[in-house]
């Protein structure tokens, strides 16, 4: 099995998701994938709630069908069960296929570990002073201006970047430019009331085309505080796509490249292309390289954060929220840079709010 080997949860999950796919009704597909989740979400290492008697402690959305799958891969590091459910249901090959998108995924209790690993070298949490990618009611999000700044605020940060969707992307709510300037205005207003507390920055989630130009225009970037521009399409082709991404890392007025790869946890691959090639660009432009923390999308993971860092890139480790509780995706993203191994000076979350606002100014286009 291809799974990280330390990372028994995440490894049992994908058991389970196949055991879904494998299901010819969705309602037991859906226990299925709802036990794989449970198991994503546990805090600890699913042997640890091994019982003397040999079966499992009591996991809420795990019933006897899957419990039975987790002790065969405890005891084995395989299930039969699963394997013969695979082979039994209509598209065998394609649910095996699906097993190479799941690597480098980690489970929460991996993140935990992570991030308690004393011997990483890395950012703690207390390293991470704010996030720089997430959603409000805006756009697709359910959260508003205010419930982030007070989310932030108890999470121990000074800022946040909101980072609605730009008018490019209407299937998530994107803002035409008048909406973007109203929420300036309400952003404007908190920002007078938290002052010397706390500092939310006007961003934009800005889409890179598939020639690699970004949607909006050097005037209206030049409208934002911070622009993150991410693949939103063309992320299921094989063919080679190094240029369109060298083209975004080189295009003025962006800071962060967001989730490079646009891959999706078990259903999409996202971007092929040459990363050591991109990662070289991204180095040379100075733009910042996101691990996004949203668990489906862990975009880079730590085998390929290592080759941005050995390349001399910045980052950006972001929640990706969409609501208040999801600002804690940003741990997925601190354990994927600590076991990265990146140092927090090349992080630009870990940098001082007046060292970030001026490199977020340093690249910002001059208003035309
Ligand atoms: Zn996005």
């Amino acid at each position: 099995m291809s799974e990280h080997p330390a990372d028994t949860n995440s490894f049992i999950a994908a058991l389970l998701r196949d055991l879904a796919a494998a299901q010819s009704s969705e309602r037991s597909g859906w226990g299925y994938k709802r036990a794989a989740n449970a198991v994503l979400g546990l805090d600890v290492p699913i042997e640890s709630l091994l019982q003397p008697d040999g079966t499992l402690a009591k996991i809420r959305h795990v019933g006897p069908k899957s419990e039975q799958v987790i002790l065969e891969a405890l005891r084995t590091r395989e299930s039969p069960t699963v394997e013969r459910a695979v082979d039994a249901s209509a598209r065998p090959s394609d649910i095996r296929r699906r097993r190479a998108l799941r690597s480098n995924f980690l489970s929460r209790s991996r993140v935990v570990a992570a991030l308690n690993d004393a011997s990483l070298i890395g950012p703690s949490l207390d390293d991470y002073h704010g996030d720089l990618q997430m959603h409000s009611e805006w756009s697709d999000g359910s959260q508003t201006l205010e419930q982030i700044v007070e989310a932030g605020i108890d999470r121990g940060y000074d800022f946040c970047g909101v980072t609605d969707h730009s008018y490019g992307l209407p299937i998530a709510g994107g803002l035409s430019m008048e909406e973007m300037a109203e929420q300036h205005a309400a952003i404007d207003k908190i920002n007078r009331r938290y002052r010397g507390r706390f500092r939310l920055l006007k961003g934009v989630e800005a889409n890179i085309r598939a020639d690699g130009t970004v949607d909006m225009t050097a005037s209206e970037l030049a409208q934002l505080e911070l622009v993150v521009a991410a693949p939103h399409s063309v992320l299921r082709s094989a063919a080679d796509q190094t240029s369109r991404m060298i083209a975004a890392v080189n295009t003025r007025g962006v800071h962060i490249i967001g989730h490079p790869r646009g891959r999706m946890y078990g259903s999409r691959p996202g971007v092929s292309a040459d990363w050591d090639a991109v990662f070289g660009a991204a180095a040379r432009s100075g733009v910042a390289m996101e691990l996004d923390g949203d668990p489906a999308r862990q975009d880079m993971d730590f085998e390929l954060a290592r080759r941005a860092r050995d390349a001399g890139c910045l980052f950006a480790l972001d929640s990706d929220a969409h609501s208040t509780p999801e600002l804690s995706y940003a741990e997925t993203a601190i354990a994927h840079a600590r076991l990265a191994g990146i140092p927090a000076d090349r992080i630009i979350n870990c940098w001082p709010l007046d060292r970030l606002l001026e490199w977020l100014e340093s690249r910002r286009i001059a208003a035309v």
